[in-house]
């Protein structure tokens, strides 16, 4: 670890000393009793874990009625093994899983645990000849009474889900059923990731040895807030842009980005964290500080930059490569620019540097969140996404950061020279249709169905409605709606979805069509012949055949070609085998994007040794 790493670190903690000991979670259930629980607001490296509160609603009681750390939203799940993943991806059963099975809250009834040890070691169980003992084959582990990592997964989880809920003004369902699940120590490996199958969350644990220590010592990644709120990020995405095609690369990429943005504007809505980043930064938040610095466990360990990654920084889509964390930083650094911007208007309007942060960083969130209202539903690009911000802007804030947000996105490359004016076209091009007052689905169905020659659908294709969603902040309707294979209530579905968002006052706001765009404009009745043409191929090489419906897409080199994906799973892992027209035959498509590329494993700048499982054998 560097003297300025300590140095920063030593800071953060005289600071966080001075601060209240007892910070408020912001929940937006309604009041209830506060349940006291312990949590990392950011990684065991940076500080000691701090105590919140939060609503006791969130914690199911047992039968005996003691509170256990899963509720109606979030349920806590410890598999009794913990996996290794080899060099084909696969999960292997490793060793027996020493983390208490179920996290119960404490004999005073709640979940604080100030008390656990922040850099625990790792022990094993080794028989009269000192080999590590294998039961069934597998590792036995001497059991660990340690809560944090569980602790920290859930606050940050749920902190996650309000502030989202709060900014998009509606509720946004996770994981199953509204459920989601965290398996808080899965695997060993330096990561942690939202599983698009089972939409639950899955975090590694990581052990590493210090130079000069021959013991090892382990990290469990969910003791990082930040970490459990940007895979908490994943989740939620996902909910937002329910039909997205897994694994589309311009999504993946401003997932990565969502990730990061999400645990970055969620953290300042606790007070505490906001006075702590002030004091730190004296105010200036044009700086690489805590705020930006994501996952500083990453640099304390490895020794490398400033934490994984890091949101101050100016770099541009040429400076990056197509690796979707590597670019993600470039909308990261845009919307971290935009925010300081915000920042500095605000504060110097009302000179209140406190109110003013939390008012940005409720900007940014808005942002974040109503973007996926506008953009396309299937595949998207990061250009999409800086054109959703546009729109958010002009819908929401009345344009007012217009200027600011396109001389950021030219200046990043997420913007060339067309950008601008191709949204302008688009906005002129959105169908002039009006929902009426309080419309039912059914009123909502039939609106669609009498304006198809509007929203651009030829006679071979029709709509039929997926879902309506209203948000209570801003009064929008959001309408997703799926292509058919000519029309009638009977019509066969595609995979092709498209979004209308209608505005308080009934008129619509927005239209991203179900089709492939046309170089960012609608679909032409030529282009939309020519999908229906290569449909019939798809059939004649029997893509059709493998249990799940075709979708007209468009190859990166504008060729129009149609495919048929099926989800594969093996264990927790997951991919799609994708059937098109160019290998009919199948391809495997990764859509699993661990939140940490690449294996960390060996020694480390830091001189930290970073042991892989193979190590502990
Ligand atoms: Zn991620």
């Amino acid at each position: 670890m560097s003297k300025r790493l300590m140095l920063s670190k030593l800071m953060i903690l005289v600071l966080a000393l001075m601060s209240l000991p007892v910070t408020q979670l912001q929940t937006s259930a309604a009041e209830g009793p506060n349940t006291k629980i312990s949590f990392y607001s950011q990684d065991p490296f940076v500080e000691e874990s701090a105590i919140g509160r939060m609503d006791a609603s969130r914690f199911d009681p047992d039968a005996s009625g003691r509170l256990l750390l899963s509720g109606d939203r979030v349920r806590m799940n410890e598999e009794s093994v913990i996996y290794k993943q080899d060099s084909t991806q696969v999960f292997k059963k490793f060793a027996w899983n020493p983390w208490p099975a179920y996290a119960w809250s404490n004999e005073k009834g709640n979940f604080k645990f100030a008390d656990e040890v922040r850099f625990p070691i790792h022990e094993v169980e080794r028989d009269a000849d000192g080999k590590i003992v294998l039961r069934d084959g597998l590792q036995v582990w001497t059991p660990r009474d340690l809560n944090l990592g569980s602790t920290t997964t859930f606050a940050a989880a749920h902190a996650a889900r309000d502030a989202a809920e709060f900014w998009a003004g509606r509720e946004i369902p996770w994981g199953v059923d509204n459920l989601l699940e965290i398996e808080p120590h899965a695997f060993i490996d330096f990561n942690a990731f939202y599983s698009v199958i089972t939409r639950s969350l899955f975090f590694a644990v990581v052990p590493y040895r210090l130079p000069g220590e021959t013991q090892v010592k382990m990290f469990e990644t969910a003791t990082c807030w930040e970490i459990a709120a940007h895979e908490a990020g994943h989740a939620l995405h996902h909910t937002l842009k329910p039909n997205i095609v897994l694994g589309n690369v311009g999504f993946d990429t401003w997932g990565e980005s969502f990730g990061d943005q999400t645990a970055t504007w969620s953290s300042l809505r606790d007070p505490r964290r906001v006075r702590s980043v002030l004091a730190e930064t004296s105010g200036n938040l044009y700086t690489s500080n805590s705020l930006t610095r994501i996952v500083e466990a990453f640099a304390a360990l490895t020794g490398k930059g400033t934490g994984l990654r890091d949101s101050f920084q100016n770099k541009k889509v040429s400076d990056t490569t197509d690796e979707v964390h590597d670019r993600s930083q470039v909308l990261s650094g845009a919307a971290y620019k935009v925010f300081t911007l915000i920042y500095d208007g605000l504060k110097n309007g009302q000179g209140n540097e406190q109110k003013a942060i939390t008012e940005a960083g409720d900007i940014m969130g808005v942002f974040l969140i109503h973007a996926a209202d506008h953009t396309p539903e299937n595949e998207l690009t990061l250009e999409d996404v800086g054109k959703a911000y546009l729109k958010v802007d002009k819908e929401l804030y009345g344009g007012r950061y217009r200027n600011t947000l396109v001389n950021e996105f030219i200046n990043r490359e997420i913007f060339n020279g067309g950008s601008v004016g191709e949204w302008i076209a688009h906005e002129a091009a959105a169908p002039d249709l009006r929902l009426p007052n309080r419309a039912s689905n059914e009123k909502i169905e039939r609106l669609v169905q009498a304006n198809l020659n509007k929203l651009g659908i030829g006679p071979d294709f029709g709509l039929k409605l997926q879902s309506v969603a209203r948000d209570e902040r801003f009064g929008k309707t959001i309408v997703r709606v799926q292509l058919t294979d000519g029309r009638g209530s009977e019509a066969p579905l595609f995979e092709n979805h498209g979004l209308l968002t209608f505005r308080a006052d009934g008129t619509l706001a927005d239209y991203q069509s179900p089709l492939p765009s046309d170089d960012g404009a609608q679909a032409s009745i030529e282009t939309q012949a020519r999908g229906r043409a290569l449909m019939s191929a798809a059939r004649g090489l029997r893509i059709d055949q493998h249990g799940a419906p075709l979708s007209i897409v468009r190859r990166q080199d504008g060729r129009l070609s149609i495919e048929a994906r099926v989800m594969r799973t093996s264990g927790i892992y997951c991919w799609v085998e994708a059937f098109t027209l160019e290998p009919p035959e199948g391809e495997r498509r990764e859509v699993i994007v661990p939140t940490i590329p690449g294996t960390i494993d060996g020694v480390q700048p830091s001189g930290v040794r970073i042991l892989t499982a193979d190590d502990l054998e």
